[in-house]
């Protein structure tokens, strides 16, 4: 007789992630043994033409995929982990995705009306095509979760607060937690024991102190408008200037949203919101470009001080996204001058041009600055992947 000849079963190993947003829908595929980027693609100009909506988006990210030897029925894919923008108070946590969820993810969409709604119909559709799979959901508020209240509450009427959800909620979560860890592990330090400014400067922007691991407080609020100086965001301005755009300039509240989210920021003090340009026209002696950059350097500034006498002790100050990873300038400007804080940035490491996470502090520095590449995609994969089969690798053993 001879041995039975079923296969195996395959091992499951694959984790896909999907970032759904209103327009468009980003996948990545990993092999989580390695963090290995199998595949990776754009869905662009979704309701534009011929990408009707998200089912056809993803179809159509299924079809490439498939070209690239991973199909959506690909039997050692394991989890599909869903980029999720707004958690509120509900979802603190990667969370295995189900109708309930789903109904609750809706219902958030008061507070997130951009970017809740393309995320649920992303979810829909990939539930629709493999109801067998599980699929998490990665908050980008979640991180934030163990903001001391203090630190999470606005200071106005508590009970208008909480009829309506305003409190500080934050955001990045996702690329915080990552590079707090990498810069743990770049120092060769415990998590637990490592205090981080976390500066995700990309096109939004964002600050956050975190405490052995946990998120203390953070720049962005209720909605990513607040904190830092970004692209084409004010960050920080006096609500009373809110009110004065209303009651004397006559603005309505779309146009007031449109001015502060889509025309401030780099673009509204320099005419551009990309900080190449922007740097570029600086050194050429544009006056205009080099007050864009000082208000936002001087930002990032003043909240690393903040953040320092929020953390007490801190051991690193890690910049990360894409103006972090890559603008030496913005980099030595924000940090110029803190040796009485501890802060010394080496000019010459600074310089370097890498991918790698690297420090840029001189040996003296008793706080050490880090440029940490951040990737928001992995540490989806990593979280839903977790919860989906069990622990997943750490970033540093799989690089
Ligand atoms: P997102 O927030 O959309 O993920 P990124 O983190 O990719 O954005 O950051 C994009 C921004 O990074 C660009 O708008 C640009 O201003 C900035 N950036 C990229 N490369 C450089 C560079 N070499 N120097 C300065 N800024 C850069």
């Amino acid at each position: 007789m001879s041995e039975p000849t079923t296969a195996p079963a395959a091992e499951k190993t694959r984790a896909l992630v999907l970032n759904s947003g209103s327009s468009s829908l980003k996948y990545q595929l990993f092999d989580m043994r390695t963090g290995e980027r199998l595949a990776q693609g754009l869905v662009e100009r979704i309701g534009e033409g011929p990408v009707a909506d998200h089912a056809q988006a993803l179809e159509i990210a299924a079809e490439e995929l498939a070209a690239a030897g991973y199909g959506l029925d690909d039997p050692e894919l394991a989890v599909i982990g869903h980029r999720a923008v707004h958690g509120g108070t509900r979802f603190t946590e990667p969370t295995l995705i189900d109708d309930e969820v789903v109904a609750e993810m809706a219902k958030l969409a008061t507070l997130a009306p951009l970017h809740n709604p393309a995320n649920i119909t992303g979810i829909e559709v990939a539930r629709a095509l493999r109801p067998d799979l599980p699929q998490v959901a990665v908050f980008d508020t979640a991180f934030h979760a163990t903001m001391p209240e203090a630190a999470a509450r606005y200071a106005i009427d508590t009970a208008t607060a909480d009829r309506l959800g305003i409190r500080r909620y934050g955001f990045h979560g996702t690329s915080h937690a990552y590079v707090a860890r990498a810069t743990a592990e770049l120092l060769g330090t415990p998590l637990a024991e490592t205090n981080t400014v976390v500066l995700h400067l990309g096109n939004g922007a964002s600050a956050t102190a975190v405490r052995g691991g946990r998120s203390v407080d953070t720049s962005m609020g209720m909605t990513p408008l607040e904190g830092l100086a970004m692209g084409t965001r004010s960050g920080d301005v006096d609500p009373g200037v809110l009110l004065h755009l209303a009651r004397t300039g006559g603005m309505s509240t779309d146009g007031i949203d449109e001015l502060l989210n889509h025309r401030s920021g780099m673009l509204g003090l320099a005419g551009a919101n990309d900080m190449r340009e922007i740097t570029r026209r600086a050194e050429a002696g544009d006056a205009a470009a080099r007050l864009a950059l000082d208000v936002y350097c001087l930002r990032v500034r003043k909240y690393v001080g903040a953040y320092m006498a929020v953390l007490g002790r801190v051991d690193a100050v890690a910049f990360t996204a894409g103006v972090g990873e890559n603008s030496a300038a913005v980099r030595a400007t924000s940090l110029a001058e803190l040796p009485s804080l501890g802060i010394e940035v080496d000019p010459e490491l600074n310089a370097v041009r890498s991918t790698a996470p690297r420090l840029i502090s001189t040996a003296a520095s008793r706080v050490k600055v880090a440029v940490v590449p951040t990737d928001e995609e992995l540490e989806i994969a990593r979280q839903a992947y977790s919860l989906a089969r069990g622990p997943a690798p750490s970033p540093s053993d799989i690089r």
